[in-house]
């Protein structure tokens, strides 16, 4: 028998990306380049490839709660993610699982691709609001996912702390707003409302990024699966998927995706 002791486990509900880009695929190949162990509870089946997205279908959200259910009543989470949802049922059902776990939530409020394939139903917006959002630890919007959720169309880097307080409004303990869709430097704001840590680093001039999401939720929740506090943990994320960006590489015909393994 081997006298090893587990990594702490991580669970990410969300997602497949056929392509093995973003989505589930991005979330276990982040969690395992930073030493935890990945686990996953599918909400949805995409079919997807560096065009875009062609098909998705969502799973019952009965198989969603029993594969949750599976994981945390016998392996036991250390921190959640959560990236496509696609309806307000499916929401409904995650916010109340992550409510009854003793873990960290990071809330990756996916609405739409870098294609702009919808990820999440416009009749989910509201269950976003009102259910997930206030059970999150630290939520994750893109400026596109900020303005569909509060209103706020953030345009400049000075706009990020408008943007962040919209958004803790609704309950989440914390806040990353990504400012990557902005020019410049590519600066995040992490806030809880009182602290602000503003993270920037250089742009790289690479249109491969898909995933980028996925993978910067997915890092926070590995670090604070180890034990690192919010500010370290999005700052440790930030720096890998910064790596991540840098050394993406071209796929298919269109968008290919960062590299988790540089
Ligand atoms: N597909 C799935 C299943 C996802 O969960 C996500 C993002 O969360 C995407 C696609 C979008 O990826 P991107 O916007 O980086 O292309």
């Amino acid at each position: 028998m081997s006298g090893r002791t587990a990594p702490p486990g991580v669970l990410t509900v969300a997602g497949s990306d056929s392509g093995g880009g973003a989505g589930i695929q991005a979330d276990l190949k982040t969690m395992l380049a930073l030493g935890v162990h990945g686990m996953s509870v599918l909400t949805a089946v995409t079919a997807q490839n560096s065009l875009g997205v062609q098909g998705a279908w969502e799973l019952p959200v009965e198989a969603v709660r029993a594969q949750y259910r599976s994981v945390v009543d016998d392996i036991g989470v250390r921190a959640v993610k959560t990236g496509m949802l696609s309806s307000a049922e499916l929401v409904e059902a995650v916010a109340d699982l992550i409510a009854g776990t003793d873990a960290p939530a990071v809330v990756d409020p996916v609405g739409v691709s870098k294609h702009g394939d919808p990820l999440l139903a416009a009749s989910a917006l509201d269950s976003v609001r009102t259910r997930l959002l206030p059970v999150a630890t630290v939520a994750t919007p893109n400026l596109d996912e900020v303005a569909q959720l509060t209103g706020v169309r953030a345009t400049t880097e000075g706009d990020l702390r408008r943007a962040a307080r919209a958004m803790l409004e609704f309950g989440p303990r914390w806040v990353v707003i990504k400012g990557g869709h902005l020019s410049g430097d590519a600066v995040d704001l992490l806030t809880d409302g009182g602290e602000e840590h503003w993270l920037r680093a250089p742009r790289h001039d690479n249109r491969h990024t898909h995933g980028t999401g996925c993978t910067l939720a997915s890092a926070i929740a590995s670090e604070l699966a180890k034990g690192r506090t919010v500010p370290e943990a999005v700052t440790a994320a930030k720096a890998y998927v910064t790596g991540a960006i840098a050394t993406g590489f071209p796929l298919g015909a269109g968008i290919g995706p960062v590299n988790h393994t540089w």
